[in-house]
């Protein structure tokens, strides 16, 4: 049997966690036996994610195989362990840019090109494509029905639904059921507008998923499914929940999983096998201890610029069977007097991934702060190449050191700048090379590459394997050229890229536990495989006892 798609629409509005019911829906197939892919397509006209602002469209979310994706994407795999490709998100970007280039290249032969059928044509041949092995593929649509920008997707998914019939397709859309104070009521009313409009393009949905804050009375649920014109059975309510990673519990005790199964007309042969779940839900529900850890950095504001690190850190916490709070610090508005009182109390501090000048003194001062007061630090990409640029200015006596991201370099030093640009480098056996005029949206290393971990280190005993694979996304290295001046102070080199010109991890001797990497080791962590090295950081976190004060954290 050839694969079924479930397509989830959101209406009414957006955030109401169209990527977590995708994901959860996915876990629950999954924990039924069958194999199941997940895909993103996104409305907005940027190609991908990679150039947009954290702040307003949260994390990038980058695959083994490159691909700078929607942090939904994320989600995905940290409820499923199944790895994203690139084919598994699309853009209209990206729709647009292959249609143009066969039109310019005259593969249209003098035709109109149109929305439809040639942009419908491109999305759906994006939606079948490399599905042949799986049971079941989720097909996430960005945005919220109405919005002008997601007609074309919804008018290719209608047709998917007319071509393979509906014993492969199905459709499930994600509302809000708002409970209206002043009358002490929830109203289904913007459900059933949300409806009507997934209906005037024709698309009737099979299932609803109705986001409320209480019990939706069985009056109500009876009122929805007579208006929307689907069973009583499918209005299925989602009820916001203390961790998401009960979503999948309780949208199975709401049936969720078996109302898909019946709309395929698939035997139910018993419950899904929920037991790795109920073991986490178990873990997060009673933490044996609790740390807090300060992140350092620019978007703190946006809790889905740094979704990815908080969600490893929640895995480490369930790995050490711990509490993890997140202190948020922001490194632009932070002063050397601060310090103390930001960071005096945390147990751990954390520098994440990041670009631009801004905040730069604000990190290096976290930085030396948790080297001379041997706080556990973790430095993630940026984080790495501050605390490489921390060490050299306040150890090495390179008082000058830095990045060629804060502009031209200009000093005599014949190694050259201690983080700058590479332009060339292997990747297995090909020749990756990068041009300093590059595009923006081009010059990065992106995705899965090898590292080779030194025999002895911390890292070793971090990852008990002499050689990982992790993702990266960032456009400078550190530079080699320095490794002796730094290893002869004790700051050891301890992961190097197989070619031996990328320094990919850094750790300090003299201190309990100060690592740096290159990579974004957060993007690998789920809760049932909690990332080594997360785990490792919350471990020696627990072990830094501070005085922390309650309402700190
Ligand atoms: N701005 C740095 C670079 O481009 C680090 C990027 C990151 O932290 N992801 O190399």
């Amino acid at each position: 049997m050839s694969a079924r798609f479930i397509f989830i629409t959101g209406g009414v509005v957006s955030s109401l966690g169209k990527g977590l019911a995708s994901a959860s829906l996915g876990a629950l197939l999954q924990a039924r036996g069958y194999k199941v892919r997940l895909r993103k397509l996104d409305p907005y006209l940027n190609v991908d994610p990679g150039t947009m602002n954290p702040n307003q469209h949260g994390e990038v979310y980058v695959t083994d195989d490159g691909a700078e994706t929607d942090l939904d994407l994320g989600h995905y795999e940290r409820f499923t362990g199944v790895n994203a490709r690139r084919s598994d998100s699309v853009t209209t970007g990206q729709i647009y840019s292959t249609l143009l280039t066969k039109e310019r290249r005259g593969d249209y032969l003098g035709g109109t090109v149109q929305v439809i059928p040639h942009v419908t044509d491109l999305i759906k041949e994006f939606i079948l494509k490399d599905t042949d092995n799986e049971d079941f593929i989720l097909c996430e649509i960005g945005g919220t029905v109405g919005d002008i920008e997601g007609l074309p997707f919804l008018e290719a998914i209608r047709q998917l639904g007319y071509e393979l019939g509906r014993e492969r397709v199905m459709y499930v859309h994600l509302t809000l059921v708002p409970y209206i104070a002043a009358a002490k009521e929830l109203k289904t009313k913007p459900t059933q507008h949300s409806v009507k409009e997934l209906r005037s393009i024709g698309i009737q949905p099979d299932i609803l998923l109705c986001r409320a804050d209480r019990e939706i009375p069985v009056s109500e649920r009876r009122k929805i499914a007579l208006f929307c014109n689907i069973p009583e059975d499918a209005v299925i309510q989602a009820l916001d929940v203390g961790s998401i990673y009960e979503v999948p519990k309780r949208y199975s005790e709401q049936g969720f999983d078996r109302q898909v199964l019946k709309c395929f007309k698939i035997e139910d042969k018993g419950a899904p096998n929920l037991a790795k779940w109920d073991d986490i839900l178990k873990r997060i529900e009673s933490p044996k201890a609790e740390v807090t850890v300060a992140i350092v950095g620019k978007y703190t504001g946006m809790g889905d610029a740094y979704k990815s690190l908080s969600e490893a850190l929640d895995h480490a916490g369930i790995a050490n069977q711990a509490r993890v709070h997140i202190r948020w610090v922001d490194a632009s508005g932070f002063e050397q007097t601060d310090i103390e009182k930001a960071l005096g109390d945390v147990n751990a501090i954390l520098v994440p991934g990041g670009f631009g000048e801004r905040g730069v003194n604000g990190k290096l001062a976290a930085i030396n702060y948790a080297r001379e007061h041997k706080k556990p630090y973790l430095g993630i990409c940026f984080g790495m190449q501050l605390a490489v640029i921390e060490f050299a200015r306040n150890q090495l006596g390179i008082t000058n050191a830095t990045s060629t991201e804060f502009g031209p370099y200009e000093d005599k030093d014949e190694r050259g700048p201690l983080v700058g640009l590479m332009t060339e480098w292997m990747r297995g056996t090909v020749l990756e090379t990068r041009r300093h005029d590059g595009d923006m949206g081009g010059t990065m290393r992106l995705g899965a590459y090898e590292c080779h971990i030194a025999p002895g280190s911390l890292a070793e005993e971090i990852y008990g394997a002499p050689n990982i694979l992790e993702r990266h996304r960032h456009r400078y290295e550190v530079n080699i050229q320095y490794r002796d001046a730094f290893e002869n102070a004790d700051m050891v080199f301890s992961g190097i890229s197989p070619g031996g010109n990328l320094p990919e991890i850094v750790e300090y001797k003299k201190h309990p536990w100060f690592v740096g990497v290159q990579f974004h080791p957060e993007l690998k962590s789920r809760p049932f495989a909690p990332h080594p090295l997360f785990a490792s950081f919350i471990k020696a976190a627990m072990g830094n006892k501070t005085e922390l004060k309650k309402k700190a954290a």
